[in-house]
């Protein structure tokens, strides 16, 4: 059975994306439909479970335009345009301004600079998820909310299947309510489904060969739907193959205390990461986002180890949110020590003097101001890297916690989808985790999901309202 109904936009997915370029829609008077999978009323995806720091590049978001711009292109070595980084460093901003303006409450936080946005009520500070009631749980009411008041809908239960396009444009989407198929039309339909990271058989096509060897550090519902349409579509793709995470306890696997924190990447920046040889095998002074790329590209990912001792423990060991100490071994996590390296090494059925040798060269390149030379180089500042040298020596057996994709469906500055000559596909957008192009390429530059969200719903939704001929209403 097949029912059709019209609208002047469609939205695919009910996260942050999704949920602010519909409002955006309907505030400017255009009839809206958010078409999201989940049925519950609170349906998961990554927005509810955010952490809820708008940030970008891990600095406050409010920063010198410039500045961020600069950030951006340096942190991703270039990989992100100049064009889009500009976007980016002036709308985040406005983004922020406009949730708060949709009564959306921000806190600043207690710790570092780029935690001066963070969405209220905070993330509570222990181990394990605890989403409700928390920040972008209430985002996400606050915006259905707004949304049904301005008259759109969010329609639950319906998953987007493929792309309507006529005459090489975009005209709707055909969507999926139990056995019930549903042709929504629309003049501009934006893909906001959250990008891949719930869907195994894309991370293997595109991250790595074990994915069931990851751990899914998100909810588990962006399962690249969007993509695969707009790849139909004609739509051209870019950066598929890097992710978003953080190092966690290999026992996250199985223990959900020890998901999404607390996570261990205060312990890799201040030391090292072995694999099964005892042998290192990535830049820890890159940081945990690029650790957990490298991790994911081990033969076996659930090989590695941090390695470390008392006074890391004792020291960057207890930074962050949800620390590692004391809530590592407090939530179950394994958390090897002994006395010696060499009795470490055996705990961890490593061979003994490869280890002493690997810590002796790494103590003596940091002692003498050398850690570039070392293989691989250790890119860092000595304040950054701490000696592994003052008993008890500890391991932390680790896993790669993916937590969004940072690839997909190639944008320009007005987020509208790209075929492969690069011209706009007309009435197909993309915002928020299903978009490529804004962070990640072979650096690894991390910019931040929430920013890109809040950037790319506004630049579509207000690319759609000016290139239609509604005019703007307030709400
Ligand atoms: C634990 C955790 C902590 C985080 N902390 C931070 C942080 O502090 N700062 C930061 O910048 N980023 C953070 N992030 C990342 C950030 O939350 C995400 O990048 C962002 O929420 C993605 O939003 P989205 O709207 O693109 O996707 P999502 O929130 O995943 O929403 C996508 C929606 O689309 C729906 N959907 C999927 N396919 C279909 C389909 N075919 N049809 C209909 N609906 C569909 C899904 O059900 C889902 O509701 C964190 C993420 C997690 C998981």
């Amino acid at each position: 059975m097949t029912e059709e109904h019209s609208f002047d936009a469609v939205v695919l997915g009910g996260g942050l994306a999704g949920m602010a370029a519909a409002n955006r829609l309907a505030q400017s008077g255009l009839r809206t439909a958010v078409l999201e999978q989940g049925s519950e009323e609170h349906y998961l995806c990554n927005s509810r479970y955010t952490g809820g720091v708008f940030h970008t590049c891990l600095r406050d978001i409010m920063s010198d335009e410039n500045t961020l711009r600069q950030a951006i292109v340096d942190a991703t070595a270039g990989f992100v345009t100049d064009t889009l980084a500009a976007v980016i460093a002036a709308d985040g901003r406005r983004a922020v301004r406009w949730l708060q303006d949709e009564g959306v409450r921000f806190m600043k936080a207690d710790v570092a600079d780029h935690r001066s946005w963070m969405l209220a009520p905070p993330v509570i500070k222990a181990p394990g998820l605890n989403w409700p009631g928390r920040g972008g749980d209430v985002l996400l009411r606050t915006l259905e909310a707004n949304l049904v008041k301005r008259g759109g809908v969010l329609v639950r239960n319906t998953r987007g299947r493929v792309l309507l396009m006529e005459e090489n444009r975009c005209s709707g989407v055909i969507a999926q309510q139990a056995e019930l198929e549903i042709r929504f039309r629309a003049r501009a339909v934006v893909i906001a489904d959250g990008g891949f990271p719930g869907n195994p058989e894309m991370i293997k096509q595109y991250i790595c060969n074990q994915p069931e060897r990851l751990k899914p550090r998100n909810a588990r519902t962006a399962r690249g739907d969007g993509l695969q349409m707009a790849i139909a579509a004609g739509a051209d793709t870019i950066g598929l193959n890097r992710f978003y995470g953080h190092v966690l306890s290999r026992d996250a696997m199985t223990n959900d205390k020890l998901w999404p924190q607390p996570y261990l990447d205060a312990l890799v920046t201040a030391a090292i990461v072995v694999d099964p040889s005892g042998a290192r095998f990535v830049d820890e002074g890159r940081g945990g986002v690029y650790a957990v790329n490298a991790i994911a590209q081990l033969a076996d990912s659930l090989s590695a180890a941090i390695i470390f001792d008392l006074a890391i423990w004792d020291g960057p060991g207890r930074n962050g949110l949800v620390p590692a100490n004391p809530h590592l071994p407090d939530a179950g996590g394994t958390l090897l020590s002994a006395a010696d390296l060499p009795q470490l090494a055996r705990k961890l059925g490593m061979e003994p003097g490869r280890l002493l040798d690997t810590v002796t060269r790494y103590n003596n390149a940091l002692a003498s101001g050398t850690l570039a030379s070392l293989k691989p180089a250790l890119r860092t500042s000595p304040q950054r890297a701490r000696p592994i040298a003052v008993a008890p020596f500890y391991a932390a057996p680790v896993c790669a916690g993916i937590t969004t994709t940072m690839g997909g469906i190639k944008i320009n500055e007005h987020a509208q989808a790209l075929r492969v000559d690069d011209t706009p596909i007309a009435g197909l957008y993309a915002a928020g985790g299903a978009t490529g192009g804004l962070e990640g390429g072979p650096e690894i530059g991390y910019v931040g999901g929430l920013v890109k969200c809040g950037v790319t719903a506004l630049r579509a939704a207000e690319h759609i309202v000016n290139s239609g001929s509604n005019r703007e209403k307030t709400s």
